[in-house]
């Protein structure tokens, strides 16, 4: 069989979104199965990411020369610049977007280490046990020398220049009142011109205030903004040594000008402006990528594009002690399957026929951009465990007089950070080629789920769900096959072989042992079927009318599937669409136990860890056997989401809830949540390993995973919207000149039974200066280790101790900034570095969270949901959770392409004559003010006044003017690029509902405590003080 290099995918004029963008591999890849003997006993292919791997056979003879697409794929290839190995010049002189990241030294560090000693001794990244007591203690407020700085007077500055820019006078220390903008381009990037990476925030000088002898002494100020209501309703408890101190009601009210605190909507409508009309092309090795928050065109050029790994900074310490000391995570999120928009290339797929993929003989990392070619093309040496390995024969080419193989831009996995491999039989099951993975709908069929009109509602969705199964590119028909479940306390399988008149049922009431009835005939075709799969939909609802059966079973239903999926030799995933508790006599039986006593305590945990181990067992066996779980739920009241969801979260699955479902309000939601996820772009049956360069290593995983041993990530399936959250620590010293380069690898089966390989690669920097490290540092990414880190937490923690943990390390962080990095200053002043100006704000809004915070509104499952959420999610998705869009929707501009600039999430910013939209990824809001003009809510609900809305709707009507047009089109939009459909609520100003919707104002102070951004600061500021004095 003839080599074929690669195979090229057609230009990125025709990619489709999804599951279609990749090109099919030519021939025969699995070959002939007798080609490699297989290792016995193994269920999954553990050797080929292993250190035993074998590596393929490898036939003689040089690539063969005629299939090189690759070079002339559009005009965005012919620009690549190749910088990532020291000495090799570039190809061609393109101008990166951005000079390589060179900073100016930072001030001196002599200081460091009686600082890091300091934190070292705190321990503060430390979730385990020994945590407990200790760092619950919180420490005692600094005196007030040290919080409150010299006399001072009111002075219009608020950013204080960093290391690059001379120290300003200091009368210029204290001021506070007129925060100017920041200039476009603030961030870190290294941009030439860009603004000073650091931004310096008195915390403490109030505007309007008579200048006069300090601040008095007194802790009993409270800076939050004094005209919200709601703020003194109760003793914030959001965090320890916070505003709890800070808050008194003897003391006047003083107002901070909100003005003069970092706003996110300034970071976010800067970053836009500088980056988001350019081209980031990923040729430079620690690039930091514009915020999740820009739209802007990537182009890989040798780094995966930032859709599919974010770093929490792009510059690693050269040292673990440096790490130690900054505090900062190093962690990396990565979303293996993120969707690229149509203006990108999609993902080459590279063929190396039987031999499959030239990988380490060492470290096993695949063949990519940072292996270099010596001895003239005969070896290479590996970037990372520096092994040096022959070249296999059939992959020898020549070196260029750079050093560079004459068809380095002809591969893929030598010029690009992200492509595919054709994975050989010695990567699959038994080594046998899998079959195309089954869709297993399993529907709950007891008396409220009949009553409420769901059965009938999902049987006539699926009839059209069915028609559009996802398919490869080429296909005419879906490869997934499809089978169907109904259940109460005992479970109905279907036969619907294309062959019968009519559906045959076959009842299991043995849940104990659960077995699968059939096998001929239960996964079927549904084109083939589909005659008798639409008989089975229509009847369902009425077989099932007058039951009056209350009780349903869970865990068996699970394990029905998964063992229906086994006897079918194929990965799948279930869709199971369930409403309550699962009560009945059966393994994984459930009993209520939303027990409040425990909130507060430090028993609380154990409200997120499920009630019996069983689901965790039966997680683990339907990872084996490549079965997903996806969980629609449709509560009334408790269904204990800790327990059942924690199958779903360990299988890679989703988990939808309805709460209260009514099927005029909730059934669109629910349906696009249900289509969205049939139709996903999706790899069944997945395992990645992330490799690294030496002298550091992935320590922790965080995600909808299964994790058996140390290093392999298991994921049942991985759909385009999960997102894994890997945390990298050091074992060595990094070389700077190296820097710190980072392979994942996905194994997974396509939609259609293929099983490849999925490569993404990125190179950071490592530097030895921390104001290097604060420089590459990205505060979403870093909200979304906290997040993920602190969630994983609460299962183990009491809930105070995780937040404790949050808030030392946030001061620890900027402590050590400020202590290294920044310029000489008052100690009054809190100085927060460019990059993480807002980390402040969305770590308080993580902290208010009602995972991490109970509050009263809030059921114990709603808590386990967000968790669950949250958990998978990427940073994207993180940052709209933690910090909701909240657009001023009277000022839109129906002329106009471009939207509102969103405002911050504060009361204050809200206007009686204004119509707002908040959504936060899962929820949407339209708030309106009570002074709404009454065109404007004729424009938009069709009724003349304020009073005339209705708002116990879903959906805004189709008003045909377009304003309405433009409003429905920009909510449509939102809700587009996110994983979930959120709900819509309209909220009155001055009605009920309107407290629901405040929990969202996350600058504020949470109504049930969760002190407000101002008073975070303080805190913050507070604990920063005592850390450097
Ligand atoms: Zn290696």
């Amino acid at each position: 069989m003839s080599q074929q290099g690669y195979v090229a995918t057609p230009p990125y004029s025709q990619p489709q979104p999804g599951i279609g963008a990749l090109s099919p591999p030519l021939r025969g890849h699995y070959g002939d199965p007798s080609h490699s003997a297989p290792p016995s006993g193994i269920m999954k292919p553990a050797g080929p990411l292993g250190p035993t791997a074998p590596i393929g056979v490898l036939p003689p003879g040089p690539p063969n020369p005629g299939a090189h697409q690759f070079g002339q794929n559009g005009p965005n290839i012919s620009g690549y610049t190749q910088q990532r190995f020291p000495g090799l010049p570039p190809v061609n002189n393109a101008v990166p977007p951005y000079p390589p990241a060179s900073y100016p030294s930072p001030v001196s560090t002599s200081a460091t280490t009686q600082l890091g000693h300091q934190l070292g001794a705190m321990q503060i990244h430390n979730y385990g046990p020994g945590m407990a007591s200790g760092s619950s203690g919180i420490p005692a407020p600094p005196p007030a020398a040290s919080f409150q700085g010299p006399p001072q007077l009111p002075q219009p500055s608020i950013l204080q220049p960093g290391p690059r820019i001379p120290p300003p006078p200091p009368s210029t220390h204290n001021g506070l009142s007129t925060a100017p903008s920041l200039p476009p381009g603030s961030r870190q990037d290294g941009l030439p011109g860009s603004s000073p990476p650091t931004a310096n925030f008195p915390s403490l000088p109030l505007p309007g205030q008579p200048p006069g002898p300090g601040y008095p002494p007194q802790q009993g100020t409270n800076y939050g903004p004094p005209q919200m209501p709601g703020a003194q309703l109760t003793s914030p408890v959001g965090f320890p040594g916070g505003p709890a101190q800070l808050a008194g009601p003897t003391q006047p009210p003083k107002k901070l000008d909100p003005d003069s605190i970092p706003s996110p909507i300034q970071v976010i409508e800067n970053d836009r402006s500088t980056r988001s009309a350019q081209v980031y092309a990923t040729n430079i090795r620690g690039q930091v990528p514009p915020l999740v928050t820009t739209d802007c065109m990537i182009q890989d050029q040798g780094n995966a594009s930032p859709r599919y790994i974010r770093c929490t900074t792009y510059c690693f310490p050269s040292t673990s002690d440096m790490a130690k000391q900054s505090q900062l995570p190093l962690a990396a999120i990565i979303k293996p399957f993120a969707i690229v928009p149509p203006n990108e290339m999609p993902l080459y797929l590279v063929n190396h026929g039987e031999s499959g993929p030239v990988r380490c003989n060492r470290c096993k990392a695949y063949m990519c951009p940072f292996m270099q070619f010596i001895e003239g093309g005969r070896k290479y040496q590996c970037g990372f465990c520096n092994c040096v390995n022959d070249v296999p024969p059939f992959y020898f080419q020549h070196l260029d007089h750079v050093g560079r193989r004459l068809d380095h831009y002809e591969r893929p996995e030598l010029s690009l950070g992200s492509y595919e491999f054709v994975a050989t039989l010695d990567y699959c099951r038994n080594n046998k080629p899998p079959c195309p993975p089954a869709y297993i709908f399993m529907i709950d069929v007891s008396y409220s789920n009949v009553k409420n009109g769901l059965v009938r509602l999902i049987c006539e969705e699926l009839k059209t769900i069915l028609e559009n199964l996802p398919k490869e590119e080429q296909e005419e028909t879906s490869a997934i096959r499809v089978g169907f479940v109904t259940y109460n306390k005992v479970l109905h399988f279907f036969n619907v072989k294309s062959n019968l008149a009519q559906p045959q049922m076959m009842v299991v009431t043995d849940v104990g042992e659960v077995f699968v009835p059939l096998l001929d005939g239960f996964l079927v075709n549904y084109q083939e079927s589909k005659a008798v799969i639409h008989n089975l939909l229509d009847q369902i609802p009425e077989i099932f009318a007058d039951s009056n059966e209350n009780e349903t079973v869970f865990a068996p239903v699970v394990h029905a599937g998964m063992e229906a999926l086994k006897a079918a030799d194929c990965p799948g995933k279930l869709y199971i669409f369930h409403s309550s508790l699962p009560t009945a006599e059966a393994p994984g039986k459930l009993k209520s136990r939303d027990d409040r006593k425990l909130i507060n305590t430090d028993k609380e945990k154990t409200l997120f860890q499920p009630q019996t181990n069983i689901y965790e067992t039966l997680a683990k066996d339907c990872v084996a056997s490549g079965c997903c779980v996806n969980l629609f739920l449709f509560p009334n009241q408790y269904v204990d989401v800790a327990s059942m969801g924690l199958v779903t979260l360990q299988t890679g699955g989703t988990l939808y809830k309805y709460n209260n479902f009514q099927k005029h309000l909730d059934s669109q939601t629910f349906l696009n949540d249900l289509r969205n996820d049939v139709q996903k772009m999706t790899g069944f049956d997945a395992i990645m390993r992330v490799r690294t360069s030496t002298g550091f290593r992935a320590t922790d995983f965080f995600g909808a995973i299964y994790m058996n041993n140390t290093t392999d990530v298991e994921m049942a399936a991985v759909d385009c919207d999960k997102a894994v959250t890997v945390e990298f620590k050091h074992d060595d010293k990094l070389n700077e000149d190296n820097g710190a380069l980072i392979q994942c690898a996905v194994l997974y089966t396509t939609i259609s039974g293929q099983r490849r390989l999925r490569i993404h690669n990125i190179s950071l920097n490592c530097s030895s200066q921390l104001a290097d490290l604060y420089k590459s540092c990205e505060t979403d990414a870093l909200i979304n280790f906290f997040a993920k880190s602190a969630f994983t937490a609460v299962l183990t923690q009491p809930l105070k101790t995780v937040r404790d943990i949050l808030v030392h390390q946030t001061a620890h962080m900027l402590a050590c900034y400020r202590k290294n990095c920044a310029s000489p200053s008052a100690v009054s002043q809190l100085i927060l570095p460019d990059a993480m100006k807002v980390f402040p704000v969305y770590m308080n809004s993580l902290l208010k969270n009602c995972v991490l915070l109970s509050r009263p509104e809030i059921s114990m499952d709603e808590r386990a949901y967000q968790r669950q959420l949250v958990m998978s999610m990427d940073v994207a998705d993180t940052q709209l959770f933690f910090y909701p869009q909240l657009i001023p929707i009277h000022t839109m501009d129906v002329n106009s392409e471009t939207l509102p600039v969103a405002i911050r999430c504060s009361e204050e910013r809200l206007s009686e004559g204004g119509v707002f939209l908040l959504a936060n990824g899962l929820r949407m809001f339209l708030w309106l003010g009570v002074s709404t003009p009454p065109d404007l809510i004729q424009g938009i609900f069709n009724v003349p006044s304020f009073t005339h809305i209705n708002t116990d709707v879903t959906s805004l009507p189709e008003v045909g003017n377009p304003y309405s047009q433009k409003l429905r089109l920009t909510m449509s939009n939102i809700q587009q690029k996110k994983p979930y459909s959120m709900k819509l609520t309209i909220v009155k100003q001055r009605e009920q509902p309107e407290m629901v919707f405040r929990q969202f104002l996350v600058e504020d102070k949470g109504l049930y405590g969760g002190a407000s951004y101002v008073d975070f600061l303080c805190c913050v500021h507070k604990e920063i003080c005592q850390l450097l004095s």
